[in-house]
């Protein structure tokens, strides 16, 4: 399965913004960005880059790509859905990246990044409904449940991760039992849900073109 092989600190550092990619690293001192907030490369330092609209519009979408993990083909699929669904686009667009497991269960803290996430799903450390699903972008809908497998390993690490992210809460969308490692779906994202600072019309703009 195709993925972003380029180091997450250079991608954060592209990107102007954390997008939070290394786990626990991101939230201390030792993060890339917070250490060298310009442009990787030989001219990042110093760099005044003036983008144009198009410029703009490129950046925002990289980034969200990025954000989720997600690829260029992928990606417009997910456009191509969110502009044939009933509301806001931009929004939509969002709201389905959201829905990914990989994400949820990054948003239910058993990881502490989206690889990190995504690699638990791919190695099928992620139940839902009862049955083991392997695929990251599988969409959740109401009602789901996710539940870790309960492997010692596994267990440990989820566990770790949640002692170190205690101070970060749940989104309103998902009912997370710590315990037992199980969350409930118990409505979908809205796009009030998703506090990234993330301008989804530059996205639309890019792709009505
Ligand atoms: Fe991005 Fe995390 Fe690296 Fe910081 S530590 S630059 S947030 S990947």
């Amino acid at each position: 399965m195709a993925r972003y092989t380029a180091s997450s600190c250079r991608v954060c550092r592209r990107e102007g913004s954390k997008l939070f990619l290394k786990g626990q690293r991101c939230y201390t001192d030792k993060c890339g960005f917070d250490k060298r907030s310009y442009a990787p490369g030989q001219h990042g330092k110093g760099q005044r880059v003036k983008h144009s609209n198009y410029g703009l519009q490129l950046r925002e979408k990289q980034k969200v790509k990025k954000t989720y993990g997600v690829l260029e083909r992928q990606f417009r699929k997910y456009f191509k859905t969110a502009s044939r669904s009933k509301g806001v686009t931009g929004s939509k667009l969002l709201e389905l990246l959201e829905r990914r497991l990989d994400n949820v269960v990054f948003r239910s803290l058993f990881a502490s990044s989206r690889p990190g996430a995504r690699q638990m799903v791919m190695h099928g450390h992620v139940l839902v409904n009862n049955r083991k699903v392997d695929i990251p972008s599988y969409s959740v809908k109401t009602g789901d449940i996710l539940v870790i497998r309960q492997k010692e390993k596994t267990v440990k690490r989820v566990k770790d991760s949640m002692e170190k992210l205690k101070d970060h809460g749940f989104p309103g969308w998902i009912e997370v039992d710590k315990e037992g490692l199980k969350t409930k779906i118990t409505r979908l994202p809205e796009r009030s849900d998703i506090a990234a600072d993330i301008k989804e019309q530059l996205i639309v703009e890019l792709y009505s073109k």
